[in-house]
């Protein structure tokens, strides 16, 4: 199936009652069964729920994955990875990562004895001298929020391989329109679906996608005994939002190109992180991966300072100033104070995330306006 059939009918089978075209949403806790253990599949809905089913469905269809399992956030998914460890393992990661993702692993994991050793995740040669034999998970962005690195999923993929060690791609950024990180040999996909796969700012989920039908037991048993499951109607929202992802996707990489060669050619502007730009040290790769470059972006300014950056942050009209990212509506944001304010500050500079870097989630507005904004913005 082409991709844009693919994501109006993934997990899309009629209601089985009612013919009902659209999913319900089946707002139920439990299902009245025939006999002890006689039932229809569906006994008590933190395990099973028809919306969460389809939903769930639909996720693997569109990562190219066998197994979706959807979760009541992303860091809910991710920490359902991290239990798949014990005592002692070690996870290898970015020094480049989401601040929730550093947070849940420095203040939660930590403390239970999980190891993390932070790599530059675009170093292959550096990610493979580091893993050692307590290392049982690589967990990757790519591309990192908010600097846009690169990491080769291929290449690290091939060289966990030969030493069984799993691989978790966050793939929040790019969307499973532009990337399929389990075609190049990763054995779990990540999403915040809060992002772009819900679309449209109006709710909090998270998702795993896998191909191992073992470590989709161990995942869905972990899923339904901490139980951090999402709400039907939550699933019915992202399920609708995915049916657009295409279109959406397209927009957002239109208007984030032009967005980033606005900035890149304005005089008030320093450097501007993009991972379409071919100068960019993760071109190749991302090229390689990557069906487009999308809609997230980040800039310095000229004036490097920290009151010109919020000068800006507080004076755009359409680009609202929030957390979040990849919705239909553009928003800009201050990771410093904002969305990775959980990292310490010494780590951040040194990984080259600036007290002023700014943050863009361009949307799918008409182009001509956030041009404007920004333009009026930057120019104050
Ligand atoms: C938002 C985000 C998360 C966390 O997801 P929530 O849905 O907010 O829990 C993880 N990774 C990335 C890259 C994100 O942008």
């Amino acid at each position: 199936m082409k991709p844009a059939t693919k994501f109006i009918h993934a997990g899309a089978e009629p209601d089985p009652s009612t013919g009902a075209i659209m999913t319900p949403i089946y707002q139920t806790s439990t299902y009245v069964q025939e006999a002890p253990g006689k039932n229809k599949g569906f006994e008590y809905a933190r395990s099973q729920n028809p919306t969460r089913k389809a939903l769930e469905e639909a996720l693997a269809a569109i990562e190219n994955g066998k197994y979706g399992l959807a979760f009541s956030s992303g860091v809910a998914a991710t920490d359902a990875v991290l239990k798949l460890l014990s005592p002692g393992d070690e996870v290898l990661t970015g020094n480049d990562l989401y601040g929730g993702t550093y947070r849940l692993f420095t203040k939660i994991y930590e403390k239970f004895g999980i190891r993390f050793r932070y790599v530059d995740m675009t170093d292959n040669a550096a990610i493979e001298a580091a893993i050692t034999d307590q290392t049982k998970l690589i967990w990757t962005e790519t591309p990192t929020n908010p600097l846009m690195n690169i990491t080769d999923i291929g290449a690290v993929t091939a060289m966990a391989q030969k030493r069984q060690v799993l691989v978790c791609v966050d793939n929040t950024f790019a969307s499973p329109y532009l990337q399929n990180p389990l075609d190049f040999g990763a054995d779990i996909v990540m999403h915040s679906s809060t992002k772009y796969l819900g679309g449209h700012s109006d709710v909090i989920q998270g998702a795993l996608v896998m191909n191992d039908p073992a470590l989709r037991e161990q995942l869905y048993f972990i899923q339904k005994s901490c139980g951090a499951v999402p709400g039907p109607m939550d699933c019915f929202l992202v399920l609708r939002g995915i049916k657009t992802l295409h279109v959406r996707m397209q927009r957002h990489c239109e208007n984030g190109e032009k967005i980033a060669q606005f900035l890149r050619q304005h005089p008030g502007v320093g450097k501007v992180y993009w991972c379409g730009f071919e100068d960019q040290p993760g071109y190749a790769v991302a090229k390689k991966q990557m069906r487009g470059f999308g809609g997230m972006m980040s800039f310095t300014l000229k004036d490097d300072s920290v009151e010109t950056a919020m000068k800006v942050l507080s004076s755009t009209k359409i680009f609202s100033l929030a957390e979040s990212l990849g919705g239909v509506e553009s928003l800009i944001n201050h990771p410093a104070s904002m969305t990775h304010a959980s990292i310490p500050r010494e780590e951040r500079i040194k990984n080259g995330l600036s007290d002023s870097l700014i943050r863009l989630s361009v949307g799918i507005e008409d182009l001509e306006d956030l041009v404007l904004d920004l333009e009026q913005a930057i120019g104050k």
